[in-house]
């Protein structure tokens, strides 16, 4: 359920079986999220709002609710170039490493830019469409050399030095960017 509030925006409302109160949360969009008992009515899940004013504006960060519209558009279009690109370029290096992986996901996570699971799936941040080619590779490598070590050892960055030699400078220059929109 959505309630548009006039100082928010769209809210994203979640009732959840399991939950006893309420939680407060910010969505991957930026947009205030709320979960909310089953059978809370709804005029009591908008006092709680209301109560809660204060605490969501000085302690959420939630992003400017008249872009919201916008943001989501912007998301689209990474999403479509996202997928024209990353699963092929995921493809490519794969190949020329030596890699097999089993299936390659496009996420939206505010915080990372990729992750290999133990079931040999590489996740992708769309968010990488937004960053300069060496560091998106590098990202793609890492999570490559991720299939043969679960793991931050030495053997593991050295596995990626051997394909990417400056990957220290890449790691930092990644800094400078953040995967949310
Ligand atoms: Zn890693």
């Amino acid at each position: 359920m959505v309630i548009k509030d006039a100082e928010f925006g769209e809210v994203l409302v979640r009732k959840n079986a399991l939950s006893k109160g309420v939680r407060f949360s910010v969505s991957t969009s930026g947009r205030l999220q709320m979960s909310v008992p089953k059978h809370m009515p709804d005029f009591m899940i908008k006092r709680v709002l209301t109560n809660n004013r204060k605490m969501i504006r000085e302690k959420l960060p939630l992003k400017n609710p008249k872009e919201q519209k916008a943001r989501d558009y912007q998301k689209k279009l990474l999403m479509k170039k996202a997928r024209e690109y990353l699963p092929y370029r995921l493809e490519y290096l794969a190949k020329l490493h030596g890699y097999s992986y089993n299936k390659c996901r496009l996420s939206h996570a505010n915080t990372r830019w990729g992750s290999c699971s133990s079931n040999r799936t590489i996740s992708l941040n769309i968010g990488l469409m937004k960053v300069p080619e060496v560091l998106r590779d590098y990202v793609i490598i890492h999570e490559l050399a991720h299939l043969n070590h679960m793991d931050h050892s030495k053997a593991f960055w050295a596995e990626v030095g051997s394909h990417d030699p400056r990957y220290k400078t890449h790691e930092k220059k990644l800094k400078y960017f953040s995967p949310g929109l």
